[in-house]
């Protein structure tokens, strides 16, 4: 049965060589969890910011080159002179004793940095750390590993720190500012689930030498520039529920068979590209794949995947709610579009039974806008008295 899904998945993704995850695109399955469009491009392993750009959608997705060496110098200031910054940084936040301090840096082995030669070595120091042998508190780049849907997943925190009450914790070494005790908390979500992901790889590594899941914290460690200076500081991030909806939604990777079942069997999202790798199947042909899995769009999708204008575009088409967010969503409940809670504030549409209480909330929404703006384009006085 595998082997079936997985010849399915390699038909969906065509001629393209696969696409790994990587912790930013595992971190983004927990931020849209219903999307069928999303879950299948991932789980198998298409290019979605090709597929996006071919259908006519390119993405401006991702952080700018100034972010990333922003981001770079944060992170190597923070672990200067033998990481002085950061170990000041952690005793403040966890109180740490110095002589707890011990470092090593794991980003090669003996000049091998190499995935697996790195997750070999990473394992052995964190395995025995677990089991109260080693010498050190911070591993430096340790190199992790999932396995999400059959394939193996490298992933690399920026560090983690033991033995604060015999655990583990992933600590991530942003750049922007916590200002009074505040970060940005669109930033901070993101950073956690990233962790997240981190959290998850920790504990199957430490459960396959036997180690309880206890042994790692779901509090991450977030060290950022503190207020306008360039000076780090650090805060306890409880990850507890991203954790649990990332485990969620790995596991549903594993089942993705049952989705891939309900998809056409002669769908692919295939650009047939040519020998210089220039695409050739018609835009519109693959638009009309992507048109045949569902997609949930709503706007937070722009900060976490290649495809959001390509979404966007097509929940405006259908004047979709999603594309005003969950809440509004949420609060419209029963109705299914913007034409038709246009229609019924209006009073230009009839509401059925389950649509009645609503309806009359917008009629009176659109009455009170109309006195307002005094608009001719509020409801007419007919419809709404
Ligand atoms: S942008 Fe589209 S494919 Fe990506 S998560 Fe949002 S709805 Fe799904």
């Amino acid at each position: 049965m595998k082997v079936v899904i997985d010849e399915r998945l390699d038909a969906l993704r065509g001629s393209a060589p696969r696409l790994t995850y990587n912790a930013r695109s595992l971190a983004a399955l927990e931020n849209n969890p219903r999307c069928a469009l999303r879950a299948v491009l991932d789980a198998s392993g298409s290019d979605k910011a090709a597929i996006a750009a071919h259908a006519g959608y390119p993405s401006q997705f991702g952080q700018s080159i100034f972010a990333i060496t922003r981001g770079n110098s944060f992170e190597q200031m923070v672990k200067a002179d033998g990481c002085a910054e950061l170990l000041r940084v952690l005793r403040e936040t966890l109180e740490l004793t110095p002589s707890e301090a011990g470092y090593r840096g794991l980003e090669d082995v003996g000049g091998d940095g190499s995935p697996a030669a790195r997750h070999a070595r990473t394992t052995q120091l964190l395995v025995a750390a677990a089991r109260g042998a080693g010498d050190s508190t911070l591993y430096d780049h340790p190199m992790l590993k999932l396995v999400v849907g059959g394939h193996p997943v490298y992933l690399e925190p920026d560090l983690v720190a033991f033995r604060i009450r015999d655990r583990f914790h992933v600590v991530e070494i942003k750049s922007f500012p916590i200002i009074d005790g505040q970060a940005d908390p669109a930033l901070v979500r993101s950073a956690t689930t990233q962790a997240c992901a981190y959290i998850i790889a920790l504990r199957a590594m430490l459960a396959e030498a036997g180690i309880e899941p206890d042994a790692v914290s779901e509090k991450i460690i977030l060290v950022s520039p503190k207020n306008f200076t360039n000076r780090p500081t650090g805060a306890f991030v409880d990850a507890r529920k991203q954790v649990r909806n990332l485990a969620r939604q790995l596991a549903r990777i594993e089942r993705i068979g049952d989705l891939v079942e309900l998809l056409p069997p002669d769908l692919t999202f295939d650009l047939a590209a040519d020998d210089t790798g220039k695409p050739q199947r018609p835009a519109h042909e693959l638009a009309a794949a992507l048109d045949q899995v569902p997609a949930t769009y709503r706007p937070d999708c722009l900060n976490h995947c290649e495809m959001a204008f390509f979404c966007r575009s097509r929940a405006r088409a259908c004047a979709s709610l999603d594309v005003l967010g969950p809440a509004v969503r949420e609060h419209l409940g029963g109705i299914d579009t913007a034409t038709m809670a246009l229609g019924l504030a209006r009073g230009q549409l009839t509401p059925d039974d389950d649509q009645t209480e609503m309806a009359l909330a917008l009629r009176h929404a659109a009455r009170l806008r109309a006195e307002l703006v005094g608009s001719a384009d509020g409801p007419s006085a007919g419809s709404m008295r």
